[in-house]
């Protein structure tokens, strides 16, 4: 049986333009974990970044563009990040690579921390057969995306940076007004504030960050206001 759907959650995507790709925003499972589905229109070619949950729902959208999802790529294997990883490949009954940085594949292979948050059921979908690295480069048409390692919040953790959108998808490293906890496997408080240090305040200021929870933001707002890294909080 699956859990998928059983959830409270915002099925109705928000669409937000970016560059000239589709972007769509979904706030899915209990965890409110937002899931990005990034449509090129011209080639028809789309991605999906961390399906929390509802994975039809997720393909669905896709299928009514008329969009093909080519991969799905992970910012980390905490379970609200992956949940909808298998209803996608269900429902579109062909297989879809999914991308995932290998520190973080124990996590992966233990649902991701679901059943320590009391989720007895998860279906973790196929496993994840490209390896991201550091540097490494993923595309959607034109548009290219740069693999950063950015631990502490989680081992393996990765955010996808693109210069030409201007744009961030940074999963649970930052949000707006706040960042990523430490406390699960494999946190680590100094780790993170290092990653956001050495990955997200090196960008301009305008850059936009599509955060794992929460609305958007930019660099130049939480390097002026996060009260973690201005230092208000320690
Ligand atoms: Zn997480
Ligand atoms: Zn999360």
């Amino acid at each position: 049986m699956s859990i998928e759907g059983k959830i409270g959650a915002q099925l109705t995507p928000e669409e937000i333009p970016l560059g000239n790709l589709e972007v769509l925003a979904f706030e899915l499972g209990l965890a409110y974990t937002n899931t990005y589905l990034l449509g090129d229109p011209e080639t028809k070619s789309a991605v999906v970044i961390d399906p929390a949950w509802d994975g039809e729902q997720i393909a669905g959208a896709a299928l009514d563009r008329d969009w093909q999802i080519s991969a799905i790529w992970l910012t980390h294997a905490h379970f609200d990040h992956f949940g909808g990883v298998s209803g996608i490949v269900k429902s579109t009954g062909t297989p879809i690579p999914v991308a995932l940085h290998p520190l973080d594949f124990p996590l992966w292979q233990t649902n991701g921390g679901a059943g320590y948050f009391g989720i007895t059921e998860f279906e973790s979908g196929p496993e994840p057969t490209i390896d991201l690295e550091p540097g490494m480069e993923l595309t959607l048409g034109k548009y290219r995306f740069e693999v950063r390692h950015t631990p502490g919040h989680s081992l393996g953790h990765v955010i996808f940076v693109s210069e030409g959108l201007g744009a961030v998808f940074c999963g649970d490293l930052i949000f707006s007004g706040s960042v990523g906890r430490t406390d699960l496997q494999g946190g680590d408080w100094n780790t993170l504030l290092q990653s956001i240090r050495e990955e997200i305040l090196v960008l301009p200021d305008e850059t936009r960050l599509f955060t794992g929870h929460g609305p958007p933001t930019t660099v130049g707002k939480e390097r002026r206001s996060n009260p973690f890294v201005t230092g208000e909080i320690l």
